[in-house]
């Protein structure tokens, strides 16, 4: 199997489940924000350059509300302007943790925060601040897993890491088949034919093209980000295995 990639700096994806309340996949608890923020300044303490790109499925997901017979761009402008609410939540809970950070967005809203500047967000990196990115990519019919992948390429980001409600990538749903088995490591083009939810064809794509290495895990389990980031085998690398 291939070695972890170090980790000296990284995108971690959130998604927007990750901020709901107990019990359920919509709204934001505060509580919640607060156990992630920790978790995510603990390796910022570490001397880790951490960005965080946020998602917004626990607001608004815009391919369902387009099903519903919404327009769809409508949808989707809504569902970033939801990641916006989750960024807000998590940039708190990182204050209250005495982190420096910057929330960056995608669409302009100079009131609440900065717009996304590639080289100002490095600069707070290198600074060591904590730079969260929202609003997705500022365009409709993109995920926030195809952003994250966009500014981790962008930033120079050493990989991805994706925190979820399972421990990885399994060969089918774990929920539905109790024989599922878990991935140690899966190369890119796997993944993508098998169709394995990892991250959307776009997003997963974009990584394999440009040799991105990904990592799934656990995301509410405590010390996982920081195992993750020590190179710890938690969850599942998904690289081009060479
Ligand atoms: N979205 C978008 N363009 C982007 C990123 C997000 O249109 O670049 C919209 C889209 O409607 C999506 C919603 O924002 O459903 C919330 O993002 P996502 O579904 O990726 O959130 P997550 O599943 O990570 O919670």
């Amino acid at each position: 199997m291939p070695d972890r990639p170090a980790m000296k700096r990284i995108i971690l994806k959130l998604s927007g489940e990750a901020f709901a309340e107990a019990g359920s996949s919509s709204g934001v608890d505060p509580e919640i924000a607060r156990r992630v923020a920790s978790e995510v300044a603990a390796v910022a303490d570490d001397g880790v350059e951490v960005g965080v790109v946020v998602g917004g499925g626990n607001m608004v997901r815009g391919a369902a509300f387009a099903e519903r017979g919404m327009d769809r761009s409508t949808a989707d402008h809504m569902g970033m302007l939801g990641t916006v609410i989750n960024a807000l939540a998590l940039q708190d809970a990182l204050e209250r943790e005495g982190k420096e950070t910057r929330v960056q967005t995608a669409i302009n809203m100079q009131e609440v925060a900065e717009p996304y500047i590639r080289r100002r967000a490095m600069r707070h990196l290198e600074r060591g601040r904590i730079v969260i990115f929202a609003a997705g990519l500022g365009a409709p019919y993109f995920t926030t897993d195809t952003t994250a992948a966009q500014r981790a390429l962008e930033i120079g980001a050493d990989v991805i890491l994706k925190g979820t409600q399972v421990d990885g990538v399994y060969d089918r749903d774990p929920n539905l088949h109790d024989d599922a088995t878990r991935y140690d490591h899966i190369d890119f083009l796997s993944a993508l034919n098998q169709g394995l939810k990892v991250m959307d064809a776009t997003a997963l794509s974009l990584c394999m093209d440009n040799d991105l290495p990904i990592v799934v895990f656990r995301l509410l389990e405590a010390g996982n980000i920081a195992r993750v980031v020590a190179g710890d085998q938690v969850g599942t690398l998904v690289s081009s295995g060479r």
